[in-house]
């Protein structure tokens, strides 16, 4: 795996609150070789399964989700902050380091029995992924795992998430 991915993620420290060191990806978007890497890497953790929807959670997660979906030739969902999505939802609300938040997934987005991977740039407390995980649970979905590009592993979200199958390429 490329050092050059890892020393490509910019910490910026206070953002967006003091306290917090936030993990910027826009310099490996921004480059072509970094970014294509970045996208090889999280293909590879679907192992070779048929995957029939790549999950992206709102909002970075699209950025990278989606282009997993074509790379694999699979159908892209998001899930997304209420209030969003047109058609009819369902959501789960989730607690953040302080106070609630919700996120909604179309009712027909996956079938059940579908094959998903879920896919967001960051997994912290896993707060998020869990939630997500929630309604795609509730769908039926067959979840072969969750991939993110980046793990706070102090953060312990991971555990949060079991079983199910968590890949990270670059773990701080
Ligand atoms: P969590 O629900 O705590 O796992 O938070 C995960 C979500 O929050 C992801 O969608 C990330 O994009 C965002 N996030 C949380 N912490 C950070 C961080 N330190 N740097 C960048 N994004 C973060």
């Amino acid at each position: 795996m490329s050092a050059a991915l890892r020393s490509a993620v910019r910490d910026v420290v206070d953002f967006p609150k003091p306290g917090i060191i936030f993990k910027d990806i826009t310099p490996i978007l921004a480059d072509g070789k970094l970014f294509r890497e970045s996208i090889s890497l999280l293909c590879a953790t679907a192992g070779g399964a048929k995957i029939d929807k790549v999950v992206g959670i709102d909002a970075r997660g699209f950025i990278f989700a989606a282009a997993v979906a074509d790379r694999l030739g699979a159908g892209f969902v998001p899930v997304r902050k209420k209030g969003k999505l047109p058609w009819k939802t369902r959501q789960t609300a989730y607690t953040l380091e302080y106070g609630e938040s919700i996120v909604e997934l179309h009712e027909d987005a996956v079938k059940p029995g579908e094959s998903v991977l879920l896919v967001d740039d960051l997994l912290a407390t896993g707060g998020t992924a869990a939630a997500s995980v929630k309604l795609l649970d509730e769908l039926g979905a067959n979840i072969v795992a969750i991939s993110v590009l980046i793990e706070l592993e102090f953060l312990a979200g991971r555990a949060r998430l079991a079983p199910h199958t968590v890949h990270s390429i670059l773990i701080y």
